[in-house]
């Protein structure tokens, strides 16, 4: 029987026009309007798109979006002194610092320089050490669009076997510590495999849930997945290019054959990617709820 497909663009439609009734709530009762402030240091045609994309939701959402687009040669202590001035402007409740920044800048003395109640993004160390004990603040964004396409697909997680191929700081790691909470929408029992793990399928194989975050595309064929497990595949992989640079977009899962074993798949395009910046304006609107 073919898969069940967990459509992300849906779910992150069904999440913004509830988080656009909220945005108009706050405005109405509170008069606070969420802002959030995106910082792009060079030109970088991927993190141009990304910052625009995530300029047009907050304007979608009725949030006001600040962008500040500096030149690639800016010095980290200019990108700093703006930093501190965005944590200081009562206007701006999320800053967002678009990586990768130009090699000259210590990527982490400028994350670790962000007011932590304005990192919506959730990478700063007490975000992560929040997450880590349960009382996240501002979970990191695909992951937490990763657990909502779990929760929203009707998946029951609790006591289930989440399997999660990768362990970076943005996806793997985070997502199987959100598993592992003692939480609805969690409470799992989590596996987490990388290029070390020994027989990678005889895990894989267990799981009621697997997330892949591997970056490599056929990572999971269809021999690795349990009969009715439910797939999420994080993958953006860009194969095939044309002699015009047109390239086509695939996952870490070999959809097509996996599909016809899995229960419930997300798809790539449209499945985890969508759900990131809606996961992004929900940040940014929780980090405008704790001016009240
Ligand atoms: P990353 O930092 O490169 O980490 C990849 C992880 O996968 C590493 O832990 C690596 O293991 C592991 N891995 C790689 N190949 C493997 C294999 N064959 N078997 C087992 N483990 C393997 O990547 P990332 O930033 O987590 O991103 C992962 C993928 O998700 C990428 O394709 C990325 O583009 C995509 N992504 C999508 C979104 C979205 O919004 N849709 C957001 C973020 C990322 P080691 O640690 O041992 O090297």
């Amino acid at each position: 029987m073919t898969a069940q497909i967990i459509s992300g663009k849906d779910v992150a439609a069904a999440i913004r026009a509830e988080l656009a009734r909220e945005v108009a709530d706050l405005s109405q009762k509170h008069h606070i309007v969420p802002g959030l402030a995106t910082v792009l240091v060079g030109e970088n045609p991927a993190s141009v798109s990304y910052v625009t994309a995530k300029g047009k939701a907050c304007e979608e959402l009725g949030m006001k979006s600040l962008q500040f687009t500096l030149v690639a040669e800016t010095t980290q202590d200019e990108l700093l002194d703006l930093v501190d001035q965005l944590n200081r402007d009562p206007h701006v409740h999320g800053i967002l610092v678009q990586l990768p920044l130009p090699k000259h800048i210590d990527e982490s003395k400028v994350l670790y320089a962000l007011d932590p109640n304005k990192d919506v993004d959730g990478f700063h160390p007490v975000n992560v050490g929040r997450l880590v004990i349960g009382e996240e603040r501002f979970p990191p964004c695909t992951p937490a669009g990763i657990q909502e396409l779990i929760v929203r697909s009707g998946t029951p997680t609790d006591g289930a076997e989440v399997v999660v191929v990768g362990r970076s700081n943005i996806v793997g790691k985070p997502i199987a510590i959100m598993m592992l909470q003692k939480k609805a929408g969690a409470n799992s029992t989590v596996t987490v495999c990388h290029t070390r793990t020994r027989d990678m399928a005889a895990h894989t194989r267990r799981a009621d849930i697997l997330i892949v975050a591997a970056g490599k595309a056929k990572a999971i064929t269809a021999d690795m997945v349990k009969p009715g497990a439910v797939v999420i595949d994080v993958g953006v992989n860009r194969i095939g290019f044309t002699e015009s640079g047109k390239a086509k977009l695939v996952g870490d899962v070999d959809f097509e054959a996996v599909k016809e074993v899995a229960g419930k798949i997300t798809p790539v395009p449209g499945g985890v990617g969508p759900m990131t910046i809606t996961m992004l304006m929900k940040n940014t609107l929780r980090a405008a709820k704790l001016r009240i």
